[in-house]
């Protein structure tokens, strides 16, 4: 071992500082051998993919490698993980307890996007008046004052103020559309600005993984050159970048950007416009024109959207996304699309030349900063309809998809069918060493899925690419069973939903709450709580559902403070919660987390197999959904005195050959199947583990 190692390793020792610093610190073998290789990475300009089980401590077996080699190298290394709760915990608590334990002055900062941040430009023109607010906004203002002059940062976290009156933050943030950059008057104190000087003379910087893709995306424009790389919940980052990868023409936004500039019917004329037409009189005509050209774009967009509904329409009223396929895609390249469509990207063209004449003639600072974010803004919507319908729609690695809403077409969007190869370009190539880690990476103790998902393949031929695989310490045979109940009817059954809940009810019978049900679908989620709430209401039990009770974070919350209740969630409970220690007795898996082919995401990932020849439900469904699984079984366990009992009701578990891959990649020894009869006669005595 080389003294770099023995100096990582030491740190651990438990005669060393460490267990001073940190009161519930425990040597453990497998933290140490992630720092290690960790370390190695760094020194060898290797690339490495661990998983490290929940309970290691990885944030620290790679926060202490990484923050001795750039103090020592001069070097910095950037971190990101997926959450912001974890990013804050880095900067908050794990970093400031590290100088300590270290003791060593090193620097470190938080790279987050813009739109966390006051902006001193709108602050200002609000308290002078020259911005007229509704009531919401009106009250956070008068709750932000104070702050807004004594703050330091200048970041939203700080801002303790109702969720609604948050919801208002957008009128003081610092968007970059709306920001007037050079021009500022207030560049000098603006609090972005200061956040990148910051994280320029950084060490160490803290992030998270959309700031970090789209900062790739606009070639590293606002983080500081950086050749090392920890990725910390690492199994998202891909999925990650394919939405951050996405381009998406949201109907709406475009409509409401229209009608901001000038709206009119029978009695009214109203809009940014036609208020520049009272102050700017001898400019009426130029105005004029404007208006009616604006007018024209309005009625426009709603033609493209009525002949996108006539031709695509669904009959589902929820949320839904089509993806397009080649004779779709062809539709847009018929006489009738492109007569309304190339008259519409020009109208809209206009709209912009035309508001860039208007300011030339204006020549007022004010006024003419306001009319830059319309032309900027509308400027951004071109782009997009440009790279989704002139470009995107004729290209092969590229899929296209319509968003509904109410069975009317809401969004058009594309994205790129391989994620993982603009990695390779865009971000892992300048790279010299990059550390990607996660507790669930591998699939039957095999990284492949992984390494080619995330265009990591290259690296791995060359031999430059390692991986590791370090165990929970968790004692999942005394701390946890699982339950299949074999005869569950399937979940598309109409059945199942009836005997989910009749499974529900049997155990709430004996454990009154601290029960997690996830869910794979928002509409079998909806159907369920229609059945368990009025269960729960006479157990006296609180059944909190995602979207129909709540955020997901108000959700867990309320959740945390009540011993009486059941939270049922989507995909964001599958991986993003923790719930320790009594929190958690009971998690209820009803489905196994298949993606849906139609999704965008699942249908980019399987063209790209296919394309390579590859069979989709082996190379992508399948290790897909088992990572996915894993993520979800992992919400029980997160402490060394947990205990708790898993219920599946997934009966494919047990019928299809694939359930002993999702039930040898859970870290559960501990089961059993059993009939739906067997459990119900005796739920007690199933649940007495926990009871
Ligand atoms: S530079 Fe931009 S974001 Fe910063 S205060 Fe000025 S307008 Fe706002």
């Amino acid at each position: 071992m080389t003294r770099w190692m023995d100096d990582v390793e030491s740190i651990f020792k438990e005669d060393s500082r460490i267990n001073q610093i940190l009161p519930d610190y425990v040597y453990r073998e497998e933290q140490v051998n992630l720092s290690l290789a960790i370390a190695r990475a760094l020194e060898k300009d290797e690339f490495l993919v661990a998983e490290a089980g929940t309970g290691i401590g990885k944030s620290f077996a790679y926060l202490i490698p990484a923050v001795l080699w750039a103090v020592q190298t001069g070097k910095k290394v950037v971190i990101s993980t997926k959450t912001k709760a974890l990013q804050q915990q880095i900067v908050e608590k794990d970093l400031p307890a590290l100088r300590k334990i270290l003791d060593l002055d090193f620097s470190y900062a938080e790279a987050k996007g813009r739109e966390n941040f006051l902006c001193w430009n709108k602050y200002h023109q609000i308290i002078a008046g020259k911005k007229r607010l509704e009531k919401e906004e009106l009250e956070l203002i008068e709750k932000i004052m104070r702050w807004a002059e004594e703050t330091t940062t200048g970041d939203r976290k700080e801002v303790m103020v109702e969720a609604r009156l948050l919801k208002k933050w957008g009128i003081v943030s610092a968007e970059r559309q709306t920001c007037f950059k050079e021009n500022c008057p207030h560049q000098e104190k603006c609090f972005r600005m200061k956040m990148i000087k910051k994280v320029h003379k950084a060490d160490i910087v803290v992030t998270n993984h959309a700031f970090l893709l789209a900062d790739i995306m606009v070639e590293n424009r606002v983080l500081p050159e950086y050749e090392y790389l920890i990725i910390d919940e690492a199994h998202s980052f891909e999925r990650e970048a394919f939405d951050k990868l996405s381009v998406s023409l949201v109907f709406s936004d475009l409509e409401d950007l229209l009608y901001a500039l000038y709206y009119k019917d029978a009695k009214w004329e109203k809009g940014y416009l036609t208020h520049l037409k009272r102050s700017f009189p001898l400019l009426q005509m130029l105005i004029g024109e404007l208006e009616m050209l604006v007018d024209k774009g309005i009625q426009l967009t709603a033609k493209v959207k009525s002949w996108l509904d006539k031709n695509f329409v669904s009959e589902d009223d929820t949320g839904f996304s089509k993806v397009l396929g080649e004779k779709e895609k062809n539709r847009f390249l018929e006489e009738d699309f492109l007569h309304i469509y190339l008259e519409w990207y020009d109208t809209l063209q206009l709209i912009c030349f035309k508001m860039e004449d208007l300011q030339r003639e204006m020549e007022v600072d004010d006024e003419g900063w306001e009319l830059t974010v319309f032309i900027r803004n509308l400027e951004q919507e071109l782009d997009k309809i440009f790279t989704l319908l002139e470009e995107d729609i004729q290209k092969s690695d590229k899929i296209i998809w319509l968003q509904f809403y109410a069975g009317r077409v809401r969004a058009i969007s594309s994205s790129s069918i391989a994620t993982g190869e603009i990695l390779y370009e865009k971000l892992y190539l300048k790279l010299k060493s990059l550390v990607m880690v996660s507790a669930t990476l591998a699939v039957e103790g095999d990284f492949s899925y992984f390494i080619s998902k995330s265009g990591l393949l290259l690296f791995n031929q060359e031999g430059r690419l390692n991986t590791l695989i370090e165990k929970s310490p968790f004692m999942y045979e005394e701390q946890a069973f699982m339950y299949i109940l074999e005869d569950m009817p399937f979940p598309d059954n109409d059945r199942f939903n009836e005997e989910l809940a009749e499974v529900v009810s049997g155990i709430l019978d004996f454990l009154p709450g601290r029960i997690l049900i996830l869910f794979t679908s928002q509409a079998q989620m909806k159907k369920a709580a229609r059945l368990l709430r009025p269960i729960c209401d006479s157990k006296g039990v609180k059944l909190l559902v995602q979207n129909e009770d709540g955020e997901a974070a108000s959700l867990v919350n309320e959740y945390i403070t009540c011993p009486n209740a059941v939270l049922m969630g989507l995909d964001t409970f599958w991986e993003g919660i923790d719930l320790k220690g009594e929190l958690l007795k009971c998690l209820i898996i009803t489905k196994l987390p298949f993606r849906s082919p139609d999704e965008p995401f699942a249908r980019a990932a399987s063209l790209y197999f296919s394309l390579q020849g590859q069979n989709t439900f082996t190379s992508f469904m399948l290790p897909d959904a088992v990572i996915r699984f894993k993520q979800g079984v992992g919400r029980l366990i997160r402490s060394e005195q947990d205990r708790g009992i898993i219920i599946v009701l997934d009966s494919r578990l047990e019928k299809k050959a694939y359930g002993s891959i999702f039930k040898n990649n859970t870290p559960v020894k501990n089961i059993k199947k059993l009939s739906q009869e067997e459990f119900k006669r005796n739920v007690a005595a199933w649940l007495g583990f926990i009871l």
